[in-house]
């Protein structure tokens, strides 16, 4: 059976980048974008050209993607013609494959708001179409307000997007801008919609107002809308946009679309689901929701006791799909079997061969179940969790003792007048019978103690060279009945591997002291130096 295409939009770096208290830097937009690429969405939305330095300079360095980059702005201005339009010329010149317009579709809106006439609004969505596809582009219009403008005056609404599928925009996308839409109007208004405009032409842009976006998504599939327009993990204004995250494993796992449709997402990419979620929380230093549907740490997490004992017979009497394609795993909440399980699956990753019923496998249960209950999170630090099993296996040499270190910050009027804060940090090792003293100033009292640290290791010197930190991130949790730190460290060394470690304290050096340490310790281990 010939199955019909339908085309994911990804908004994140646009509709997403709105969200309260996100704020993209230009190295995480292009970060995220290839993200997107690899997953095998159709299109990436990167933002307004022109409007600020970071969305004009991700059009000016992006590197050419499988996905349709997307640049997003207005129909150019009532009264003004299309090519004295400052805001349509930057919109026109910029780097993209597709340009998305957005522009009102609500009668009363572009009375009140645009201050114009309908005719005119008409005009400018023609003329703007018309002067992208004149600059070999593939066009979108986004009709803003389309629910809620077909409500009040159902031939103005349709009329606007007639005006830009007439002159060839190759989408027509319905927008729920506020959010308040039900489904069942969203299936009955994109019904009608199709009966002027083919499905395949038509998108959906759905808000989550009322916790249906994904809902409103899958009804006007349903009623015929080929596109869906939406973001990673729901990101986006006041509740968010629809969450691709929910909707791509509905898309193919569901036998109701799955039969009648073929996503740019292949099953091996699905899998791949989890880790692009979890990547983007962990860039935006947020929490995953543990209960996000598919790609939770809950999603498929069942208490022990009577259903534990069921689901292990029968996964599927509690499990709408395998929690593997998503890239998730089942879990077994404070069921010992479940835990050695993972534990050994995590150490047969790692590549070491234990005996499933080795007592150390018990061992570092517990130890790993005692540190997360205090705030360490072992699925974002691979690199400690694999010392820490391999410490427990007596496979990490003794390489060197950090004595004692010293770290202190001083502020103070500079010559010059200025106001200046400096780190310094000094560090006693031992390294065998050489005890070694070193050093260093930085830019912050992390960043010293990481130079000092790094500085004089006597004989593994020549094992860290290439050690670079790439990435720091601290997040206070609040685990018991103290605030405690925890920091996560990412490394690379100079054959381009990655890796991350974990440190959990009260005291923000210390988490810190503590990630660093598994991070050298890590790469001494990875170099194979000798004891
Ligand atoms: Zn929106």
């Amino acid at each position: 059976m010939t199955r019909e295409r339908l085309y994911l939009f990804d908004t994140t770096l646009r509709d997403g980048a709105q969200t309260n208290g996100v704020d993209f830097t230009l190295a995480d937009k292009l970060v995220i974008a290839r993200m997107l690429d690899e997953l095998g969405v159709d299109y990436i939305e990167a933002g307004y050209p022109g409007a600020n330095p970071i969305d004009t300079g991700f059009f000016a360095e992006h590197r050419s993607a499988r996905a349709k980059i997307t640049a997003f702005g207005m129909t150019r201005r009532p009264g003004r013609s299309a090519s004295n339009d400052p805001g349509l010329a930057a919109l026109l010149a910029a780097e993209a494959d597709a340009i998305c317009f957005v522009a009102k579709s609500w009668d009363h809106q572009v009375r009140t708001a645009l201050e114009t006439t309908e005719e005119e609004n008409l005009a400018s969505i023609r003329d703007s179409v018309r002067a992208a596809k004149a600059k070999g582009r593939e066009v979108l219009l986004d009709c803003e307000h389309f629910f809620d403008g077909y409500k009040a005056k159902p031939a103005y609404a349709l009329a606007c997007a007639e005006a830009a599928y007439d002159e060839g925009a190759r989408w027509v996308v319905l927008c729920d801008t506020n959010g308040g839409a039900l489904p069942h109007e969203v299936e009955a208004i994109v019904g009608e919609v199709c009966k002027v405009i083919p499905g395949d032409h038509v998108g959906i842009h759905a808000h989550n107002d009322t916790e249906q976006a994904v809902a409103n998504s899958f009804a006007a599939v349903r009623a015929g809308a080929r596109q869906i327009q939406g973001t990673l993990n729901g990101l986006g204004e006041r509740c968010g946009n629809a969450n691709l995250v929910s909707i791509i494993p509905t898309l193919k796992l569901k036998p109701e679309f799955a039969q009648k449709f073929n996503i740019g997402v292949s099953d091996e990419k699905l899998h791949s689901l989890v880790h692009a979620s979890h990547t983007l929380d962990e860039m935006l230093n947020r929490a995953p929701n543990r209960h996000a549907p598919y790609v939770g740490e809950s999603a498929f997490a069942t208490k022990a006791g009577i259903h534990a004992s069921a689901i292990m017979k029968e996964p599927k009497t509690y499990e709408h799909v395998a929690p593997e394609a998503v890239g998730n795993r089942r879990k077994l909440l404070v069921s010992d079997q479940a835990g050695r399980s993972n534990v050994l699956a995590e150490l047969e990753r790692i590549g070491l061969t234990v005996d499933k019923d080795d007592p150390r496998v018990g061992r570092l249960l517990d130890e790993v179940k005692e540190r997360e209950a205090i705030g360490y999170a072992y699925e974002a630090a691979d690199a400690s969790f694999e010392l820490l099993a391999r410490r427990m296996l007596g496979k990490v040499p003794h390489y060197f003792e950090v004595e004692k270190f010293d770290v202190n910050v001083e502020q103070r009027i500079s010559a010059k007048g200025d106001r200046v804060t400096v780190s310094q940090a000094v560090v006693k090792v031992k390294v065998g019978d050489d005890v070694l003293i070193s050093a260093s100033e930085g830019i912050g009292p992390v960043n010293a103690l990481d130079l000092a640290l790094r500085k004089d290791l006597g004989k593994y010197q020549s094992y860290i060279t290439g050690l670079e930190l790439t990435d720091y991130r601290v997040r206070i949790l609040n685990a018991g009945t103290e605030a405690v730190t925890r920091v996560l460290i990412e490394s690379q060394d100079e054959t381009g591997e990655h890796w991350t470690t974990i440190g959990v304290s009260p005291n923000i050096i210390d988490a810190s002291f503590q990630a660093l340490m598994d991070s050298i310790v890590y790469k001494l281990v990875k170099s194979g130096a000798p004891a």
